[in-house]
């Protein structure tokens, strides 16, 4: 008898499955219909007045149902995630840097000569003493894995540097892959804020961790200022972290300390983890305050990439007050690749003893060459607080930065159109990482086209 009732529960819940798929099906084709409607009419993916709506809608249901709330608002997660990424396909994805350089190499294959104002390298050498520094910890047989957190002369170095009072550091392999393992520390259908313009890896970190991206925008007419009533308003059940990235790539802006001191009341009242991407402290033009002196749960990522122009050592760091987070940072990464490579580390422990500002002087200077020469062109843009780039508006009604920037291209000049940070189609990123002379030529090229 309980078998049968067995069997039969097994096939009423085998077709309530099936029903299930069936609407599932029936949903994302009406999704495909609504972003074939909001491209014809010029809208975003993402509508958050009808996502919030939705989210009330299954809240109540699933109370007045019996069902678990939370439950409810994972599955409507899974269920959003997956209709934005349809609609996304119906719409021109936002070129990244990097394809902009990759389509730039072609053309130098094909011997074209290419000014690079795309690039976020610095051009200069990295000190002396740190490449000496590598030969020193081969020739020292320094040449082994080492604990997954990094060579302890290093981490005690950084907690010095950045005046820790715990221990809770790890190095990583730049601060690309501290993102990484940041971001995914949380669940399939969290969600995560980003404000925009942003560097375009948070989202394709989120991605591939199958978190949410929420993003709040801001303007330059605002002065990239961030609207704290509308960071509040995006902050749901499932929100559990927030990224923040100053001085930043693309705008160099950099908050005041009174705009921090909000989003940290906001984040502390709403248990939010703020990530803090700081690889650009090291160019600060004014002061800069890193959120490891705010009283909020917080993990600071940092990099010698930028500090001390060391791209391609790949030496970053990662510190949190949390020392669980950090613990479980580490164990991802010795599980995706045991330790950063040891002679990096011995030079990254030299770099701290050198002096960076040299590089930030010079970083300033030429980003205020830039500013000159853009402003004769009338191009708008926020004069840079800190960091390596201009992110500069092209005043002119249907402006499309990505069909720009390939047919600047084909001009001889490489740069990054506005759209991969975000929704920016009249803007361009120039980068201040070429010698002056360099910059001038590329300027000339740009000059010609956006007059
Ligand atoms: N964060 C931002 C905002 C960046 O622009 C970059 C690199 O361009 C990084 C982090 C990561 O740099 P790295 O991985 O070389 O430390």
């Amino acid at each position: 008898m309980s078998r049968d009732k067995l069997e039969e529960n097994r096939k009423m819940v085998r077709s309530i499955t099936l029903s299930i798929m069936d609407l599932v099906k029936q949903r994302m084709d009406l999704v495909k219909q609504i972003g074939e409607i909001k491209q014809r009419l010029g809208l975003d993916v993402i509508d958050k007045h009808a996502e919030d709506e939705l989210r009330e809608n299954v809240i109540e249901f699933s109370k007045s149902k019996g069902l678990d709330t939370n439950f409810a608002l994972r599955l409507l997660s899974i269920l959003v995630d997956e209709s934005r990424k349809i609609q996304s396909k119906s719409i021109k994805n936002g070129v990244t840097p990097t394809q902009i350089f990759t389509k730039a190499k072609e053309l130098e294959e094909q011997g074209r000569k290419i000014i690079h104002l795309e690039v976020g390298e610095p051009d200069l050498d990295p000190p002396n003493i740190v490449k000496e520094a590598v030969i020193e910890a081969i020739d020292k047989k320094r040449y082994r894995y080492t604990e997954p957190a990094g060579i302890r002369e290093l981490r005690d170095a950084i907690k010095k540097h950045l005046n820790l009072e715990h221990n809770n550091i790890m190095i990583t392999p730049g601060g690309r892959f501290g993102i990484y393992l940041a971001i995914s520390l949380l669940n399939e259908g969290e969600e995560v804020i980003v404000i925009d313009p942003s560097w375009p890896a948070y989202k394709d970190c989120a991605k591939l961790a199958n978190v949410n991206t929420r993003v709040i925008r801001t303007d330059l007419d605002n002065n990239w200022n961030v609207d704290i009533e509308e960071l509040h308003n995006a902050i749901n059940d499932n929100t559990k972290m927030l990224i923040l990235n100053y001085p930043n790539n693309p705008t160099g802006k950099i908050l005041d300390d009174n705009t921090i001191r909000s989003i940290v009341e906001i984040a502390k009242d709403n248990n939010l983890l703020i990530l803090s991407d700081e690889v650009y402290s090291y160019y600060s033009f004014k002061e800069f305050t890193s959120i490891k002196d705010y009283d909020v749960d917080y993990i600071l990522i940092s990099s010698f990439s930028k500090a001390y122009s060391m791209t391609g050592f790949r030496v970053g760091f990662a510190a949190s007050n949390n020392p669980n987070i950090i613990k479980r940072m580490v164990k991802h990464q010795a599980v995706a690749l045991t330790s950063v490579a040891e002679p990096m580390q011995y030079a990254a422990l030299k770099a701290l003893n050198e002096d960076h500002h040299i590089y930030a002087k010079i970083m300033r200077e030429r980003l205020a060459f830039l500013a000159k020469r853009l402003e004769d062109m009338n191009l708008s843009f926020y004069k840079p607080d800190g960091g390596m780039y201009i992110f500069a508006r092209v005043n002119k009604d249907g402006f499309d930065a990505q069909e720009f920037a390939y047919k600047m291209l084909e001009e001889g000049l490489a740069i990054t159109p506005g759209t991969a940070f975000g929704d920016y189609k009249n803007y361009l990123r120039i980068s201040a990482c070429n010698d002056i002379n360099v910059l001038e030529e590329g300027l000339n090229i740009l000059e010609r086209f956006v007059r």
